[in-house]
């Protein structure tokens, strides 16, 4: 039933330049237009040809391929690319040679669950748009479930007057052949890897969020696992043959990864429904009245939401203990590495660079009487200071620099490599960096810096090589204070 489209009539849009409302239009209006039309044309004509071949049971995704785009770029919900939706729907049931009433009012019926889905939508915020944490499965369910409702008030009636069916079947079959398809596309459409993927951690406000997403080489294995299994399902038969793949999406789920769970939900559910609806699997249904097939599909779709749950718990737990982890191993104020952060990061550092055979320099960086800034200007003053010459060692060192605030108005800087040889000179350039530091109230600061380098041959430790590093600062302090004592 929902395998059954058709469109309102209309013209494609033309290039959509600002909304009604004001809201920002889509940075390539005619693009977007173009791509929804492609989209729905494709899709619908997918269903159409999957309803009409007898290898695959009715599978109809441009509903929810649709909701899934719009709520996914909301740039794209503009009126333009509602009509190019329409005349998707419409031009696809038209080429197929469907009769027009019945594909005005199928196309409405698939709209009607669109609109809602996108109503409904409008209000998620970012974390739970990409399904981040379990109540936005739960959200999900819901908004399937009230879309695919709203598709049926209009889908039954057209069903009763233009395909002869019953009330109540057209109702049951309706809702639940679209709640199934919503289920099992909506979710990988909210989590694929795309173009918005890059500015998702800008939206984000908590520590820890904007967690790297994983790309479609992580599907590979998962999917390998999936199709024997599949395939054993077949080989088996049964009922019990739509639950083997459970396994398959839970080790998936908690892995944390929601794309790929996603994924493998929708191979799996389309699979199953497909050799349900195509007699490859075989399930006697003849003793279990008219309400089977109906039960079967909302089994099979509700099921898989178990696995995405644990996706996204699992991956909402892995956000926290990230977040957990940066508050652990950094410095508040200045938002380089703390003691603990610095340390274990460098010591890790120290073993991989004796491992490859490269030097290490560590750099102890204590600010010039700084106890004066703050008895003459306040220790907000010192404050300010001390976050301004974070930022400055964060500039002026490299990524893969290990820098932190060992304690009070002392840093270090760890690096490895070729740049270890240059210690002195790297030396010469944060004592720069920090003299240029920008004044403020409390005047300009300098610093000392003691310089220790280990060479690779001698494996000495972390803390052997901090208290070097010390010796040589308070040589500098000793020598005049603003100045490096250097390595060599
Ligand atoms: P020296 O040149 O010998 O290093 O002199 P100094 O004054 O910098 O060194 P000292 O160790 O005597 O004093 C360090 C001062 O740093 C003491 C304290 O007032 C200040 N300090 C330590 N932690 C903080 C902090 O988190 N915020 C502020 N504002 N000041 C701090
Ligand atoms: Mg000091
Ligand atoms: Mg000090």
């Amino acid at each position: 039933m929902a395998g059954m489209s058709a469109a309102h009539g209309g013209a494609p849009a033309s290039a959509a330049g600002t909304t009604p409302r004001g809201r920002p239009a889509p940075a390539r209006p005619v693009l977007a237009v173009a791509l929804v039309f492609a989209l729905v044309l494709l899709a619908a004509l997918f269903g159409i040809w999957s309803r009409a071949s007898d290898v695959l049971a009715s599978f109809w995704p441009a509903n929810a391929l649709l909701l899934g785009a719009l709520v996914r770029w909301p740039s794209t919900r503009v009126p333009s690319t509602w009509v190019a939706a329409c005349a998707g729907f419409l031009v696809a049931d038209l080429v197929t040679g469907s009769d027009l009433l019945l594909t005005v009012g199928l196309t409405a019926a698939n709209l009607a669950g669109v609109v809602v889905g996108v109503a409904l939508v409008r209000r998620w915020d970012p974390p739970t748009r990409r399904l981040e944490h379990p109540r936005a499965v739960l959200a999900l369910i819901g908004v399937c479930g009230a879309a695919a409702a709203a598709a049926t008030m209009i889908g039954m009636p057209v069903g009763v007057a233009l395909l002869d069916l019953s009330p109540s079947s057209a109702a049951q079959t309706w809702f639940s052949a679209e709640l199934a398809t919503y289920l099992a596309v909506l979710p990988l459409v909210l989590t694929v890897p795309g173009p918005d993927a890059r500015g998702a951690a800008a939206d984000d406000t908590g520590p820890g969020r904007g967690a790297p997403r994983s790309g479609w080489g992580a599907l590979v294995g998962p999917v390998l696992f999936l199709v024997p299994v599949l395939a054993i399902g077949i080989a088996v038969g049964g009922p019990g043959a739509l639950a083997f793949s459970v396994p398959v999406l839970l080790w998936s789920a908690l892995r944390g990864d929601v794309f790929v769970t996603s994924a493998l939900i929708l191979l799996t559910t389309e699979w199953n429904l497909m050799a349900l609806g195509s007699g490859l699997l075989d399930v006697d249904m003849s003793s279990a009245g008219s309400t089977a097939k109906v039960s079967l599909q909302l089994g099979v779709a509700l099921t898989s939401m178990g696995p995405l749950m644990v996706a996204a718990a699992t991956r909402a737990r892995e956000d926290l203990l990230r977040s957990i982890r940066l508050l652990a191993d950094h410095d508040e104020l200045t938002g380089v590495r703390n003691r603990r952060g610095f340390v274990g990061t460098a010591e890790a550092a120290l073993i991989a660079a004796h491992q490859e055979g490269d030097p290490v320099a560590l750099l102890m960086v204590d600010l010039d009487e700084f106890k004066a800034v703050n008895d003459r200007f306040g220790h907000d003053a010192g404050d300010a200071l001390l976050r301004r010459v974070g930022a400055a060692l964060a500039r002026v060192t490299d990524v893969d620099d290990v820098v932190g605030r060992l304690g009070g108005e002392e840093f270090a800087v760890l690096v490895g490599g070729r740049r270890a040889s240059d210690a002195d000179a790297l030396a010469q350039s944060v004592l720069e960096a920090v003299r240029g530091v920008e004044a403020g109230p409390a005047g300009p600061v300098t610093a000392s810096i003691g310089v220790a380098v280990a060479v690779p041959e001698e494996r000495v430790s972390l803390s052997v090589l901090m208290s070097e590093a010390d010796r040589r600062l308070y040589r500098a302090k000793r020598a005049g204070r603003n100045r490096v004592q250097a390595a060599g």
